[in-house]
């Protein structure tokens, strides 16, 4: 039995980040999610946060820090897509998808590690993409933002490992979701021949990695790419 923790899952009110917080919720934890709109799953705490704003995710800290105590567990999953091909992306497309995938993890890994430095205990899950270091045509914004993450959780882990403090990327595959409900059935079924499990995944096959790479299990894991894509990227 892992010791609990308070985590907070941002982006938790859908998808994958609503599985994450399920996933640690029914391990014992305190959890609680941002959210936008809507609500975490029964037993979280749900307080509103728009990543890409840091006086946001402050407020949202202080709520957390008042009704569960200091966040000792911080899953960045919230993020967005806006694809297109290159000829046609334009500066919004790439600087909003940066902006919420990447500088949204900045904001709340900072804000996170003034408790975690503190308590000399700390767990970073930024949860990534396969595409983030395979690559994806159309997607330039996104698998950059992605591909951002790893770096970032390798100069946490150099910056914060001496601290009881790991930083880890979760990066899944094709995973049924809103995000990917949006494809069209077409661009679905060529992923599909591609990946080795010869299926999609559903969330909550990511949260349990995200929790167990948050457990005290994983103490020595910091700055690792887990893949949870059946297959698609091997070699990262
Ligand atoms: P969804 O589109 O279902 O959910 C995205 C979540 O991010 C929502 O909770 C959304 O909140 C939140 N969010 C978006 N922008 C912001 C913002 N500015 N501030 C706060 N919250 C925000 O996505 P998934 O569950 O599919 O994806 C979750 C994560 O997993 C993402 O980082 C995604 O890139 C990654 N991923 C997903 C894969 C997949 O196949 N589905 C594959 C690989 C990676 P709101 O409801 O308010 O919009």
């Amino acid at each position: 039995m892992t010791t609990s923790r308070t985590v907070l899952v941002t982006g938790g009110n859908r998808g994958i980040g609503y599985a994450i917080a399920e996933e640690f919720l029914a391990q014992g934890h305190r959890v609680a999610v941002t959210a936008r709109s809507g609500e975490g799953p029964a037993g979280s705490l749900t307080v509103r946060a728009d990543v890409t704003d840091s006086e946001s995710v402050d407020r949202a800290f202080a709520e957390i820090e008042a009704e569960l105590g200091p966040v000792e567990v911080v899953v960045a999953n919230a993020g967005i897509t806006r694809d297109t091909l290159l000829m046609r992306m334009s500066d919004e497309d790439f600087e909003q998808v940066v902006d919420t995938n990447l500088g949204g993890a900045f904001r709340v890994v900072k804000r996170a590690s003034k408790g975690m430095l503190k308590a000399r205990f700390g767990r970073v899950v930024l949860i990534s993409s396969v595409v983030g270091l395979y690559g994806s045509a159309g997607q330039v914004n996104y698998s950059a933002s992605k591909a951002g993450l790893v770096g970032m959780a390798r100069s946490l882990t150099r910056e914060l490992g001496a601290r009881g403090i790991t930083a880890n990327v979760v990066a899944p595959g094709f995973i049924e979701t809103d995000m990917t409900d949006a494809l069209p059935e077409a661009q679905q079924a060529e992923y599909k021949k591609n990946i080795p499990a010869g299926r999609f995944a559903v969330p909550s096959e990511v949260a349990k990695v995200v929790a167990w790479v948050a457990s005290d299990d994983a103490a020595y894991i910091s700055g690792a790419v887990i893949p949870v894509d059946g297959g698609l990227g091997m070699g990262h």
